[in-house]
This record gives C-alpha cells, sequence and structure tokens, in this order.
C-alpha cells in the first residue's frame, strides 16, 4: 500500500524528521487559507500516488494567498498519469541549496534492507541508477542490530555532504529507520532530501510502501488507503478478504491457498493458457466468499473460461460447490467453468454441481488443459 506524500512527512515528522510547515487542502479556498497562515510564499504539490509530478505540472510555487488559490484551483482539475487530483499540500516554499535522495528499502537479494543515497537527488532514482549507477551509494542494514554510527558516516561521506550537516544527517537517517521498522515498510524514501538556505536539512518530499500483509496490525495505516490507483476488482476483493490480483490473460482461476494458485497459473501457462488473474479464497472460505470472487472473476469482460481448482482440507467442497451455484443464480455467466473438486466432502460438492452445466476434471493436469481448450473456444 502506498502514502501519499503528506501522510509519508507526517510519519516521518513524528520520529523527529524535519517536515516544511504546511497542511492539506481539497478546496482551492483552503488551500488560499492555508497559503495565508503560512505568509504567502507556498508551494502548492498535487497529492497524487505517482511520481514524476512536479515534470507533469503537478508541483508550483505561490508568491502570495492569492495566486496560491489559483495555482490550486488548477492543479486541482488536472489528471497525473490517469489519476485526478483531490488533494494538494500546502507547503512553506523552501529555498533549496542542494537536493539529496534518502531511502530505505528491501534488497531480496541480500536478503536485507539496504539504505541507499545520492548527492543527484529530486530527479528521479531509478533514472540516477540508469544513467550514473556510481552516484548512489549502498549500504546494507543488519535488521537486527539497526544503523551504526559509523554506518551514516560511511553514507555521509559517500555523497560528500559538508561536516556541519553530518549530525543532523545521521539523526535523520536512524529516525526514517525506525519509521521504516516501525511501519512495516518496503520503501521509505526521502526525494528531495534538501539542504536548505539556513544550511539545515529538510525532507522536501516523502514516499512509503508498507507491507501489505502487514497492515493488519496497523489498522491506522489501513484507514489510509487511498483506492484511486487500484483496479476496482482489487478493491472489491479486498473487502471481501480475498487475496485477488488482476492479469492480463482470459482464464478466470478460482483456488484455495496461494501456493496452488500459483501452480494452477504455471500449469494453464504450461498447456498454452494465460491466468486472466490471482486468486486465493484462502483456507476455509463459505459459500458467501466463493460467491464475491465469482462475481469478481466474472465482471472481467477479457475472461472466456473460469478454472476452479479446489483442494478441499478446511475448505470444504460442498460450501465451493455451494457459493458457485449462489453466484451463478446472481450473475448467470456465459464462460465455459472447469470444476477440480478433491478432498473434504468433494463428492457431495460435485453431486452439488452435477446439473450446474459445467466441465469437470479429475487431475489439475486435465483441468488446466479443458480450461484451455475452453478460453479458445474448442
Ligand atoms: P515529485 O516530482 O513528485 O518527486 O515531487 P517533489 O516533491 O520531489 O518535487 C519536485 C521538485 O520540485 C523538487 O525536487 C524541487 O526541485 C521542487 N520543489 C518542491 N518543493 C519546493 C519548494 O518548496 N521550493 C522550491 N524552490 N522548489 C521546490
Ligand atoms: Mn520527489
Amino acid at each position: 500500500m502506498k502514502l501519499h506524500e503528506y501522510q509519508s512527512k507526517q510519519m516521518f515528522s513524528k520520529y523527529g524528521i524535519p517536515i516544511p510547515k504546511g497542511r492539506v487542502a481539497s478546496t482551492a479556498l483552503d488551500a488560499r487559507h492555508i497559503a495565508e497562515e503560512l505568509g504567502g510564499r507556498v508551494v502548492i504539490k498535487s497529492q497524487v500516488l505517482v511520481g514524476g509530478r512536479g515534470k507533469a505540472g503537478g508541483i508550483k510555487v505561490a508568491k502570495s494567498a492569492e495566486e496560491a488559490e489559483a495555482l490550486a484551483t488548477q492543479i486541482l482539475s488536472m489528471e497525473i498519469k490517469g489519476l485526478p487530483v483531490r488533494k494538494v499540500l500546502v507547503d512553506e516554499a523552501a529555498a533549496i541549496e542542494q537536493e539529496i535522495y534518502l531511502g530505505i528499502t528491501n534488497d531480496r537479494a541480500a536478503k536485507k534492507p539496504v539504505i541507499m543515497c545520492s548527492a543527484a537527488g529530486g530527479v528521479d532514482i531509478e533514472e540516477v541508477a540508469r544513467t550514473n549507477p556510481e552516484k548512489i551509494i549502498k549500504v546494507h542494514i543488519n535488521p537486527l542490530i539497526g544503523i551504526k554510527d559509523y554506518q551514516t558516516r560511511d553514507v555521509a561521506a559517500g555523497i560528500d555532504l559538508p561536516r556541519e550537516n553530518w549530525k543532523q544527517f545521521g539523526e535523520i537517517l536512524r529516525a526514517l529507520w525506525q519509521v521504516y521498522v516501525d511501519t512495516d515498510a518496503t520503501l521509505a524514501e526521502i526525494n528531495p532530501l534538501i539542504i536548505n538556505k539556513e544550511r539545515k536539512l529538510v525532507a522536501l518530499d516523502g514516499k512509503m510502501l508498507i507491507d501489505d500483509n502487514a497492515l493488519f496490525r496497523h489498522p491506522e495505516l489501513s484507514e489510509m488507503r487511498d483506492t484511486d490507483e487500484d483496479a476496482p476488482s482489487e478493491v472489491e476483493a479486498r473487502k471481501y478478504g480475498l487475496t485477488f490480483i488482476k492479469l492480463d490473460g482470459n482464464i478466470g482461476c478460482m483456488v484455495n491457498g496461494a501456493g496452488l494458485a500459483m501452480a494452477s497459473m504455471d500449469i494453464l501457462k504450461f498447456f498454452g493458457g494465460e491466468p486472466a488473474n490471482f486468486l486465493d479464497i484462502g483456507g476455509g472460505a463459505g459459500a458467501d466468499k466463493v460467491a464475491a470472487a465469482m462475481r469478481i472473476i466474472l465482471s472481467d469482460p477479457s475472461v472466456k473460461a473460469i478454472l476452479f481448482n479446489i483442494f478441499g482440507g478446511i475448505t470444504r467442497c460442498d460450501e465451493v460447490a455451494k457459493g458457485i451455484l449462489a453466484a451463478m443464480a446472481d450473475v448467470k455467466p456465459k464462460v465455459p467453468m472447469v470444476v477440480r473438486l478433491v478432498g473434504t466432502n468433494a463428492e457431495e460438492g460435485r453431486a452439488m454441481l452435477a446439473n450446474a452445466n459445467m466441465i469437470t476434471a479429475e487431475t489439475l493436469a486435465d483441468a488446466a488443459q479443458k480450461a484451455v481448450a475452453a478460453a479458445k473456444g474448442a
């Protein structure tokens, strides 16, 4: 889950990282009032969950409260990379001496978190990584030990940070690490971290990604979720506690268990098919959840066939059958459906589906081949 800039910066601020004074506004008039409070010279920043807002015209500096209102009107009517701007952050304008990139993320290859830092901040870090990889300093963190002083010094020295800023830089880096750990983030990034005219470091932009699988521990963060950029089907699936990811293929998949879902997708591909989604209905899913999952799959017009692959353990096959029948009565699917049920109450489940006009299969290979053929209209 992505946090907005203003949410990330508020989080940073709680941990002692300096941020500009400012507040978020949903109307141009609010923006004007905030600008008045801040003394007129402000930046108006679109709050959308994409990068490169600056380049897209979504960040503008105003010299007065009137201008702030006019710019806010303009930015609030924009769409940036397909996303509507619903809020703007009105921040005290900063005078920038230098822009630094500072981020912490997981390095999967190293199996450790990594600090990334560059004196070439402000711009897209992926761009720097492509064109000038030597300008990015990387220092790994032992998650059990945390950040040691020599590491903050290594990073500061690596980017040629002026000596007078080292102490404050160390404090900011430690604070960023603490936010990262406490929120179960997969990314905590400040770009740019600036040196201002008073020679102090300030976090001008913030970005955080929170691990979805850890959100149950952070109800206050879950509430911050902005679903604007998510596929509607994924938003709907989340409501029912389904793990659903939309894909580009045409065979809808309903499977219980993430591993089995992966295996089902692999085998579909092996037989020349393309899955339309990843879907794990989870262990012990009842009829309601199954019906919801089926409605979500069927709401995708590119779905030409559905594969049900249910391995009944905690999940009971008769419950799954009940859900399928309920959803069928409701949405009247027109696509062929292949079903493979094994395990707990499979007999009962199959009996319930006997008259449901479904294609039955014994093994996963058999089911996958039948689904691929059905999707091709064979
Ligand atoms: P992004 O383009 O979405 O990453 O948004 P940022 O918040 O990083 O802003 C992009 C750029 O706008 C920054 O790198 C700065 O150069 C500039 N910028 C942002 N806020 C201010 C400000 O208060 N004063 C000045 N002078 N420039 C700013
Ligand atoms: Mn930025």
